[in-house]
């Protein structure tokens, strides 16, 4: 116990005590100690989560329907309820692939899928900056492996030469938009990286994509028109999609092996039926979501401009870092911009790293341009 406590004292002094912020929700208002905030930090990209329209319509089927609040158990025991099916045939359908696969989140999936289908004979190549998840996804799969530089795919390029014969499948692993840095990935140029050489899967976390980007909103892979070519192509629920939970895009043999291999599936109680008809019921109408992921697109590159202004770097995405440097500084801006009624977080390492501590924006669609031009006033009065 005093190994923990003398820890937790340590982070306290050093300013790097995490704890669970105290806030109340209201649409894209946060209220934290009786102020309220605009939320410039969430991920509920397209404001879907709790839009009062969507859940009254929504609410109406699901009393209808009356799937349960619990699936009791895992999907392979007495959890399967044929509402997942229903989504995931509506998923492959929309992505035009043989088949897809739900996960608890997708922490469940990034954790579970590598583990399951590598074994020593693999090598994972993954991008020097993907998320902490696909991380701890390739540690547990005790694969051997190699990061590339950040989108460099010419040093990708140069270890496929070097491993590509060596090793019986070789799995190269990025996100699509990076969820610090908000840039985008080139799976055109990935995708003929992997057509050059022999049995390479590329594995794509689309995350912080899912229904933003794409015609359809599913993705860069869809506007990059690519989503045939992605052997693995996960997402998460818990962000543009309003709800909870992950997806695979896979071939069928990979969905029928994970169902028999991957331990996270296996061995964890399915998410609610009543989510996952919440899930569907916004999935189905994310083709029409055209206005919001217009609005978000406005935004961003609204924001985005103003902060190049400051030295920053223009983002391709809703996720716009404003990098400042040094730890105190990042926090004393973020604390002003609070005081101003701009909830925006800072983000520090090691989550990112050393030097480059910065204001991490992440935008919603229900936010107006007039509030975002606010936000850059008291942004530039205040650094
Ligand atoms: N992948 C990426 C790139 C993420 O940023 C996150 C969460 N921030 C996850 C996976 C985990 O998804 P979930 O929240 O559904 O567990």
């Amino acid at each position: 116990m005093k190994y923990y406590n003398n820890k937790l004292e340590e982070w306290k002094s050093s300013g790097n005590l995490r704890s669970l912020p105290d806030v109340v929700h209201r649409g894209k208002w946060i209220e934290k100690e009786g102020q309220t905030m605009l939320n410039l930090s969430s991920n509920d990209y397209l404001g879907l989560s709790s839009r009062q329209d969507l859940r009254n319509e929504f609410i109406g089927q699901l009393q209808e329907s009356g799937l349960p609040f619990s699936s009791s158990s895992s999907r392979l025991l007495t959890g399967n309820f044929p509402i997942y099916t229903e989504l995931e045939e509506l998923m492959a359908e929309r992505f035009e692939r043989e088949a897809a696969l739900l996960f608890n989140s997708g922490y469940h999936a990034n954790t579970g899928i590598l583990p399951a289908l590598t074994d020593k004979q693999s090598f994972i190549l993954a991008d020097k900056l993907i998320h902490a998840s696909i991380i701890d996804g390739i540690r547990l799969s005790g694969a051997p492996y190699q990061r590339y530089r950040h989108c460099d795919y010419e040093h990708l390029e140069q270890l496929l030469v070097k491993y590509a014969h060596e090793y019986e499948q070789i799995i190269i692993v990025t996100e699509s938009i990076f969820s610090m840095d908000g840039d985008v990935a080139d799976l055109r140029r990935l995708v003929s990286l992997k057509k050059s050489y022999p049995n390479i899967w590329l594995y794509v976390d689309e995350a912080h994509a899912i229904g933003v980007r794409g015609k359809n909103g599913l993705g860069i892979a869809e506007e990059q028109d690519c989503i045939r070519d992605i052997d693995l192509l996960v997402g998460t629920f818990g962000k543009a999609l309003g709800s909870m939970g992950a997806y695979l895009i896979c071939s069928r043999t990979v969905r029928e092996y994970l169902i028999n291999t991957m331990r996270p599936l296996i061995f964890s109680t399915a998410l609610p039926p009543a989510q996952i008809a919440w899930t569907k019921f916004l999935f189905e109408k994310l083709p029409y979501f055209t206005d919001e992921r217009h609005r978000l697109s406005v935004i961003s590159r609204l924001l985005s401009e103003a902060l190049k202004g400051k030295g920053g770097e223009i983002s391709a995405s809703h996720i716009i870092p404003f990098i400042i440097g040094e730890n105190k500084d990042c926090i004393l801006t973020s604390l002003s911009l609070q005081r101003k009624g701009f909830y925006c977080l800072p983000v520090r390492p090691p989550t990112v790293p050393k030097g480059t501590a910065r204001i991490r924006f992440s935008l919603t669609a229900d936010i107006t341009e007039e509030e975002i031009r606010f936000m850059i006033y008291d942004l530039y009065q205040n650094t």
